[in-house]
């Protein structure tokens, strides 16, 4: 307990010699590094830390400073000016100190700095005296002044820049630097009256005055709305508080022999091991980030300032080895001597992030398990992500295509006609059109226009707009604050500069770079095997998960990529994707219109014939189908479903036909052709559906049209016999979609086994196969014990079963009010994308529980899309599923999940 804390109160202040440089929850990130640097011996100027109980007490006590904190500040000063051997606000020989905020949990630029407090008139003379420096003592008053203005009094930091700006510009110089004593007198002069008319006050000249308030608005920052939104946006709960570190200053804008900057140890983009960072010479910290004076490149500080440069390259090695992970650093250098200011774990891309974990455990300095827990799987899909190929968007550059740039918000790149409104952009993205929908901002309005465009502008608004939110919630790239960029939907264009592009015209953004092109530019795909970190990364993690990783995939393809990304089986097998191929479908069609029919009409022959004939048809290039995906998969399991969709999805629509007879009509044509499409028409009439999603869709159409079920199980048997045959090993699972009664499966079942059993009596064919069920609705998952009677496996449908569960038809909620569910807090997160695990993840609990009972060697997977979801890939892990299958590009970010949900459970227990 330190000597300044009086008996039985608590220590709210914490000098960083005394402070624990690993209690961040107590000391904040940036209290505790300091402490962790002091403690290292590092040249940091002293200083103390408020703690972020104090802060949790000023709230809970109304917005008093605790008691004890006051006197525990005011002893902490005192020690500070012994060390420093200067006095705070005496005039003889003062010291100056920067007061800022820092929470456990870095949220940068959210809350605020204030630097030079204790200055007041007499103490700027006597810094003028000793440095005899006049401009550079009243330049360190107008930024107290300034800054107190904007952070603590509240007051527009624009009406300060814009006296700063325009006096710069009457004098022709860049850096404030430039300026006259005259120039400064007369800043301050405006500055103080602009103070005095916003509060009615002058501000303060006491230094402690000016401390108190200092540390009550950092407090205050806290719960500022921009600090709330951040919070609320990265899910950083709001209890935390933050903590107020005090600081004696040194100056970067001493003289030429100062300067200041910022520093990582190792590039946050590429990973690359080297210095990376920026410095200026005379100028404060405030200068380099608000970027108002161009620095240079760290490494050109090896040739004009070597010494400083020598000591930096130690002391990042130091802070690296000592933290174990990329340092992120602000440093300042006053009159030839360092000081370190900062230290963070540096926020780092993609690329970066892999690089980084797999080169630190080559450099001994994490274990493999760290690296695996230390990459963030979004990150993996970010580097397989769609990115504009690197000639093209040279070319494009070079032949001034480049039209503007904002924020990269949401990874990846697309290409699409410009929309100006989110109608235009439904509309167009209805039709299959890519779109690019730009706004100046978008609004919960907007959101049908962001699903189905295939990428976003704005002008307006940050990495936490509604734009960046939305389009990252839905993986689309987005380009947000694009402000050089003019976005008119009243007047049909987008501009920047005297370049002026027409809505309906193609554009290109990049969600990662945040630029945006004019023209359409080819994307390419980064090839998996170049990626050789993330490969060794992956290998690593395959050998920590228990869960399998399975991929789904409809065509031979598909499942070669997936193979290709490490998947270990297919978990599901869309057989209707392969109906869908322009020249099947009509064949498919006919199969449709011949099995309804028949099903009115069963005496007919011909009627009969007809869909006999075409489902032989299907049969072989179903057949042929599945031997391609065999023979991609082989030795891994497949697991193949049934027709699932409702039949008239392969139909034309039905307005789309009676449009087509009207004009058939008008045009006065031939019987034969009129009756045929009036024929089409009225079936198609006759399938039509109130809510197809509860329709006749899933094993209902199986039972409904047996003879589907049959010609589906004899091209899966056929094609598996056929290419085991050539020495391939099938292991062919068929499965069954929407059942949700234990009878209807028993039915399936029945009806499969002695299709296949024919098969074997007829023709001699032999496979082992097994038969299993999909659980997505909410009763199969109530009754999955009697189910699994009928069922060798379970893969948990978790699309449809978010849908049923919920209510929720996704088609419908995405577009409408599902993200405004999100935007608004009643729900987290779209629960399409991560498992609702109170709801959902019940059910699925649930069923695997009766599931196993029932059938002790049960295999369970999950096929639907929170197969690739992290956090709904830790919940399977604990819930004991035996796979997870995602889309063949998520497969490598399901292997990481896989791999950090064993690590995270283990470390639990
Ligand atoms: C599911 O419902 O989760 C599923 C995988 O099936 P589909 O998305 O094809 O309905
Ligand atoms: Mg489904």
């Amino acid at each position: 307990m330190s000597r300044n804390v009086a008996k039985g109160q608590r220590q709210w202040v914490f000098s960083f010699p005394e402070g624990d440089g690993t209690n961040k929850q107590l000391l904040g990130g940036k209290g505790a590094q300091l402490a962790g640097m002091t403690s290292l011996g590092l040249p940091v100027p002293p200083g103390f830390t408020i703690t972020t109980e104090a802060c949790a007490q000023y709230y809970a006590s109304g917005k008093t400073l605790p008691d004890g904190l006051w006197d525990q500040v005011l002893a902490a000063v005192k020690d500070l000016e012994e060390t420093i051997g200067r006095g705070f606000g005496d005039p003889s020989d003062p010291l100056l100190v920067s007061v800022r905020s820092g929470a456990a949990i870095s949220m940068p630029g959210m809350m605020d700095t204030v630097l030079n407090l204790g200055i007041n008139e007499q103490v700027a003379a006597a810094i003028a005296q000793s440095t005899q420096k006049e401009s550079f003592a009243l330049d360190l008053h107008r930024r107290f002044i300034q800054m107190f203005g904007n952070v603590v009094l509240g007051i527009d930091g624009h009406l300060f820049d814009e006296i700063m700006v325009a006096k710069q510009r009457e004098r022709e110089v860049e850096q404030g630097a430039g300026l006259s004593p005259a120039d400064f007198r007369d800043i301050i002069a405006r500055f103080k009256a602009i103070i005095r008319s916003a509060t009615g006050e002058d501000i303060s000249d006491d230094p402690y005055v000016q401390l108190e308030r200092a540390i009550r608005a950092v407090f205050e920052s806290w719960n500022s709305r921009r600090a709330i939104a951040y919070r609320n946006s990265q899910g950083i709960p709001h209890d935390m508080h933050t903590a107020v570190n005090v600081q004696a200053m040194v100056f970067g804008n001493r003289d030429d022999d100062s300067s200041t900057g910022v520093l990582f140890t190792r590039n946050p983009s590429t990973g690359e091991k080297k210095l990376y960072g920026e410095y200026l010479r005379n100028a404060q910290g405030e200068d380099v980030v608000a970027g108002t004076s161009t620095p240079h490149d760290i490494n050109y500080m090896a040739e004009e300032i070597p010494e400083i440069y020598r000591q930096l390259v130690e002391v990042s090695d130091l802070l690296e080895g000592h933290y174990r992970d990329i340092q992120d650093m602000e440093f300042t250098v006053e009159q030839g001597k360092l000081y370190m200011l900062q230290t963070r774990d540096g926020k780092r891309g993609a690329k970066a992030a892999v690089k980084a974990a797999v080169d630190m455990v080559a450099e001994g300095l994490i274990t493999k398990e760290e690296a695996i827990l230390r990459v963030d799987p979004e990150q993996i899909y970010q580097l397989l992500l769609p990115r504009f190929d690197e000639k093209t968007r040279e070319a494009a550059t070079s032949e001034g295509k480049l039209l503007g740039s904002g924020l990269g918000a949401s990874p990846g790149a697309a290409s699409g006609k410009l929309a100006l409104t989110a109608d235009t952009a439904a509309d167009l993205g209805g039709k299959r059109v890519s779109v690019i929908l730009a706004r100046p901002e978008t609004v919960a309005e907007d959101v049908h226009g962001i699903v189905a465009a295939a990428g976003v502008l704005t002008s307006r608004g940050g990495a936490t707009s509604h734009a960046a939110v939305v389009a990252r919630g839905l993986g689309k790239p987005s380009v947000t604050g694009a402000e050089s960029i003019e976005i008119n939907p009243e007047g049909g264009y987008i501009r920047c500069g005297d370049v002026t592009v027409k809505e309906g015209a193609e554009i290109s953004i990049d969600g990662t770079s945040g630029e945006v092109f004019i023209g359409s530019l080819e994307t390419v795909r980064p090839r998996f095997e170049e990626e050789k970190e993330m490969i060794t990364l992956l290998s690593w993690a395959d050998s920590e998960r228990r869960l399998g990783v399975w991929a789904n995939a409809d065509s031979p393809l598909d499942a070669e990529v997936a193979r290709g990304f490490g998947a270990e089986g297919i978990g599901l097998c869309r057989t209707e994707h392969m109906f869908f191929a322009p020249e099947r479908l009509s064949v498919v069609q006919d199969m449709i219109l011949a099995a309804h029919r028949s099903l009115q009409r069963p005496k007919d022959q011909e009627l009969q014939e007809k869909y006999h004939n075409a489902l032989a048809e299907l049969e072989l290039l179903q057949t042929a189908d599945f031997e391609g995906v065999f023979r991609a998969m082989d030795g891994k399991t497949v697991v193949i479903r049934l027709l699932d969709p409702p039949l008239h999805e392969f139909l034309p629509s039905h307005e789309r036909l009676q449009s087509e007879l009207a004009e058939l009509k008008a045009k006065g044509a031939d019987a034969a052709i009129l009756a045929e499409k009036e024929a089409l028409a009225a079936t198609v009439g006759e399938l039509r559906e109130v809510n197809p999603m509860l329709g006749l869709r899933g094993c209902r159409v199986g039972l409904m049209y047996p003879a589907i079920n049959e010609m589906q199980a004899r091209a899966i048997i056929r094609a598996a016999h056929n290419v085991s045959e050539e020495g391939v090993i099938v292991k062919p699972e068929i499965m069954v979609p929407l059942v949700s009664h234990a009878n209807e499966m028993k039915r399936v079942r029945d009806g499969l086994e002695s299709t296949i059993e024919s098969l074997h009596q007829e023709e001699g064919i032999s496979v082992s196969y097994k038969i299993g069920v999909m659980i997505e609705t909410p009763r199969a998952a109530l009754t999955a014990g009697e189910i699994a009677e009928s069922a060798e496996f379970f893969s948990f449908g978790t699309n449809d079963l978010t849908q049923t569960a919920f209510a929720f038809s996704r088609d419908d909620a995405e577009g409408k009010f599902l993200m405004r569910y999100v935007d608004e807090g009643i729900l987290d997160k779209n629960p399409f994308q991560v498992l609702d695990r109170e709801g959902i993840g019940q059910l699925v609990e649930m069923a695997c529980e009766s599931g196993r009972k029932s059938r002790p060697d049960l295999e369970i997977g999950i096929c639907g899309e929170h197969g690739g979801d992290p956090s709904s890939v830790e919940f399977f892990h604990e819930a004991g599923l035996d796979y997870v299958s995602a889309s063949p590009y998520r497969v490598p970010v399901a292997r990481l999940a896989a791999a950090q949900a064993a690590l995270r459970s283990g470390a639990r227990q």
